[in-house]
């Protein structure tokens, strides 16, 4: 009977062998982690791992080491993805009127600076047009604050069906909208603003238990024809419009258009 030594399997494997064998139980590992919980699960646990503080990623990753890569670069691409959207909301937080979704005073001024430039540079005209609700208070103290958002945000609904895409409404403080109409000289401002100013009166908030609300607006109309009218010309004489039509009654327009040659506000 020949004799057959009894050597220990772990003796005679190399370094490079175990590693080897270490390497496949780590796969056949990370196979079975994938089949019991799926693809999407395991690299949703990481990236939520990875997203709050790494630990449940990089204990999921150090399970199935075969998945780190394609883990590490799926989470590069969702937290680069994460943060685009975050910084498009805090943008858009930043340019818009909560109440009524339009863009706020801020946005609205550079908005309309840039649009002026172009004007003067191409030669077109630019109205610019501020409405200011009639008698706001009252319909507060009759319907209550919550009633007044609620017909301030219809009437501005009402608005932005009746204008283009090009153009720019913004709330400007209050129940003081704003509206810049790019390629419009004074005819067609005048013109659109009286069918919104209709339309406003014509389109009652409806309320269930209570009378409907109706309001109506006043407006001031200024148009910039190619001279370099600095923006705040333009609006402060668009406020001395709008006050001009509430003294003569109210659920109005008065319209102008600067054509004198203004000297930039740098150079005045
Ligand atoms: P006028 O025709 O002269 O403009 O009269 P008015 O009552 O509208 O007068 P004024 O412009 O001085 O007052 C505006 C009122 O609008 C006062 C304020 O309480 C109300 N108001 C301003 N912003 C809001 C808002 O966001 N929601 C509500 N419900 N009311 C607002
Ligand atoms: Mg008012
Ligand atoms: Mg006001």
């Amino acid at each position: 009977m020949q004799h057959q030594p009894q050597i220990e399997v772990s003796e005679v494997l190399s370094p490079a062998i175990k590693a080897a064998i270490l390497r496949r139980v780590v796969v056949i590992t990370a196979i079975a982690i994938v089949g019991s919980l799926g693809v999407t699960t395991l690299v949703s646990l990481v990236v939520q791992g990875y997203l709050f503080e790494g630990a449940v990623g990089w204990v999921a990753a150090v399970l199935a080491p075969g998945l780190i890569a394609p883990c590490v670069s799926y989470m590069q691409i969702k937290t680069s993805h994460l943060l685009t959207i975050s910084n498009q909301r805090l943008r858009s937080l930043s340019e818009t009127d909560a109440l009524t979704n339009t863009y706020n005073r801020r946005r609205f001024v550079e908005l309309a600076e840039r649009e002026l430039t172009l004007a003067q540079r191409h030669g077109y005209c630019t109205s610019i047009v501020i409405f200011d609700f009639d008698y706001f208070k009252q319909v507060n103290d009759r319907y209550g604050h919550l009633l007044g958002d609620k017909a301030l945000v219809h009437v501005i609904d009402v608005i932005k069906t009746m204008v283009r895409e090009a153009d720019v409404l913004a709330r400007f403080g209050g129940e003081e909208f704003i509206l810049m109409l790019p390629h419009t000289s004074e005819p067609g401002a005048v013109s659109l603003v009286g069918r919104i100013l209709k339309k406003v009166c014509a389109s009652p908030l409806m309320l269930e238990k209570e009378d409907n609300v109706t309001v109506t607006l006043s407006a001031g109309v200024v148009t910039c024809e190619t001279s370099q009218t600095p923006l705040d010309t333009m609006l402060s004489c668009a406020d001395s419009l709008l006050y001009d039509s509430k003294q003569n009654g109210r659920n109005r327009l008065s319209a102008e258009t600067l054509t004198c040659t203004w000297p930039r506000r740098e150079s005045a």
